[in-house]
């Protein structure tokens, strides 16, 4: 049941905090009023035993009545009680006076007597002897200022106790505020709507706690964005050649086709097939290489000799481009996975054949410097704008359109999770029109 009451955590705060209130509320009556008791007794005794000293002096210099004296000092909660004899107030019960053989003397010999309460609750009390009678005086039980004084404490404690609890029930509802909108925007975003109005209204933990989620929630939203441009991409990939294979096919079928037709169509074929088979591999690495599932074997192998192998297998492109190459290889040995390696190598240097004018120049260089092992590949093809630099390495992205049959976008997306994989870092620089030069930088140890 309690579970239940509780399940909201306004409800929760407000019973802790009014809960709070009321207890301290409820103590600080009790230790107020205790420290208070203390200090009105005392003052009370000195009234007390200065009322008995005006009585007496009344009375022996201005010979007034008793009865009078009486009259007039009963006054302000304050009762005079005239006895014939000390044994009488014994019996009327008012104190133990008996118990005090001592200052019984004295009070026959005429000194003022002072009465403690003999219990907790009881009040002090004056007792002397005026002419015959002894007199008593002591707080009036109708106007008993320990009364007064205990409903004052008690009324200022219940509204103090009231009030607060209304605010604690406004307060509640501010501090509560922030985490109910911080939980229906979460319920929002598991729906999948990450378009959420949430703006941090404060500094503290909560706020933190917001701009923080405004943040998570961006960031999801990025990476749907880029899943569901992802799954485009590859679609339309895929689209394209199947597309040119399906219409150069039904031509064949048609078998009215010359022969260089036929035989240009079945190229046709062949080459978006291949596009297709480089497609799919390219997308099954890069997603081992994203989800690390992929092997790492690792060898000790030379870095230049590897470079020289790349350039031969690109041989066929670079050298039906007339490309003069420039090469500068260090003797380089690195320890790591040997086959993902040569794609970073050959992805770069067929981008730079790719995009080298006929006759081009490209130069490869590869350097060992304090644990850092350097390989560059620099053309003087047509360079990379500033807007594209900041895209180059995203998954299909192409920004020479009018080659964009020649690649699918994911060389250098693949270059640089490889490299990554491997614990170094790819980077480049690029002028329009003037070349690029990408630059791989791999720890030796
Ligand atoms: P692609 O298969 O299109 O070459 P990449 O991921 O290898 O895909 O490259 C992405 C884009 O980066 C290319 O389309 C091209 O616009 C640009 N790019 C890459 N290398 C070079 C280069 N050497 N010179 C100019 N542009 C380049």
């Amino acid at each position: 049941m309690k579970r239940y009451v509780f399940k909201s955590i306004y409800l929760k705060f407000v019973a802790v905090f009014v809960g709070v209130l009321w207890l301290s509320s409820t103590a600080a009556f009790f230790i107020g009023f205790h420290i208070v008791e203390d200090d009105l007794k005392e003052s009370l005794r000195h009234q007390l035993t200065g009322k008995a000293k005006l009585m007496i002096e009344y009375n022996t210099k201005y010979s007034l009545e008793i009865s009078d004296l009486m009259r007039l000092f009963s006054e302000s909660g304050i009762e005079a009680i005239s006895f014939k004899d000390i044994s009488e107030i014994d019996r009327r019960g008012l104190s133990r006076l008996s118990d005090f053989r001592q200052e019984i003397e004295g009070l026959k010999a005429g000194e003022i007597f002072e009465g403690e309460p003999d219990t907790k609750k009881g009040f002090p009390f004056t007792a002397f002897k005026l002419g015959d009678e002894i007199i008593v005086l002591r707080l009036s039980p109708n106007t008993s200022i320990m009364l007064i004084v205990r409903s004052i404490i008690y009324t200022v404690l219940l509204i103090c106790a009231g009030i607060g609890s209304l605010l604690i029930v406004i307060a509640a509802r501010m501090v509560v505020r922030p985490i109910k909108r911080l939980t229906e925007a979460t319920r929002e975003v598991s729906k999948g709507n990450f378009d959420i109005q949430l703006m941090p209204t404060s500094r503290d933990e909560i706020g933190k706690l917001t701009s923080d989620f405004i943040t998570m929630t961006q960031e999801l939203k990025k990476i749907e964005y880029l899943r569901k441009d992802f799954i485009s991409s590859v679609s339309h990939e895929f689209k394209t050649p199947i597309t040119a294979i399906q219409g150069f096919a039904k031509l064949i079928k048609e078998k009215k086709l010359k022969q260089e037709q036929f035989d240009e169509y079945t190229d046709i074929i062949i080459s978006e097939t291949e596009r297709l088979s480089n497609l799919s591999s390219s997308l099954l690495r890069l997603t081992q290489l994203e989800n690390q599932t992929i092997y790492k074997s690792s060898t000790t192998f030379s870095i230049d000799e590897q470079l020289r192998r790349a350039l031969v297998l690109l041989d066929n492109r670079w050298s039906s481009k007339e490309i003069d190459l420039d090469i500068d290889l260090e003797k380089i040995h690195y320890t790591g996975d040997e086959e993902l390696l040569l794609q970073v190598w050959l992805n770069l240097l067929s981008n730079a054949i790719k995009f080298s004018e006929r006759g081009g120049h490209i130069a490869v260089t590869a350097r060992e410097n304090n644990g850092i092992i350097r390989v560059e590949v620099a053309d003087e093809g047509v360079g990379i704008s500033e807007e594209d630099k900041k895209r180059v390495f995203e998954k299909f992205y192409k920004s020479d359109k009018s080659r964009s049959s020649e690649g699918n976008g994911l060389g250098l997306a693949i270059a640089k999770r490889i490299v990554e994989h491997s614990g170094g870092r790819i980077s480049f620089e690029s002028t329009l029109g003037v070349g690029t030069r990408f630059i791989v930088e791999l720890k030796s140890i």
